[in-house]
């Protein structure tokens, strides 16, 4: 099921926002962009910090994200600061540029 707007993030309950994949994996998702939950209270990440730090001794956390073209939800490693530079979100007000 094609998504046409933001999901809620089912952890948080706070509105996903549009992350640019394309400058960090060329492309290679498939999709032009996810929704991604970008809370730093969010109960996911909060947890999955603890979690990682705890077994690998990394910081990195989970996120929670959707696949715009088919709603397909995901929870990925958030390697930081690397992985999820908030420069990457697509902004409302980028949209309306367009
Ligand atoms: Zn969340």
């Amino acid at each position: 099921m094609k998504i046409d707007k933001p999901p809620i993030c089912p952890h948080c309950k706070t509105e996903t926002q549009k992350y640019d994949v394309q400058p960090w994996d060329g492309g290679g998702w498939g999709v032009p962009f996810l929704y991604v939950c970008f809370n730093d209270d969010c109960p996911l990440y909060i947890g999955g910090q603890k979690h990682i730090e705890e077994n690998y001794g990394q910081v990195a956390s989970y996120r929670y994200m959707v696949y715009p073209d088919t709603g397909k939800e995901e929870i990925m490693v958030a390697y930081s600061p690397m992985f999820f530079q908030k420069k990457n979100i697509i902004s409302k007000e980028d949209e309306e540029e367009e």
